[in-house]
């Protein structure tokens, strides 16, 4: 399984949490929100 880093507590959250066990942070919105963002990027160059 992958790990991310709650960007919050800088807590391992699997990859698949909606919510950070640890803080409640909503990691799966935000893992959106840079997915978004890096493919705005690449709509720009
Ligand atoms: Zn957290």
């Amino acid at each position: 399984m992958k790990y991310v880093i709650c960007p919050q507590c800088e807590s391992e959250v699997p990859e698949t949490a909606i919510t950070c066990p640890f803080c409640k942070f909503g990691i799966l919105v935000y893992l959106e929100e840079q997915k978004e963002a890096k493919e705005q990027e690449k709509e720009k160059q």
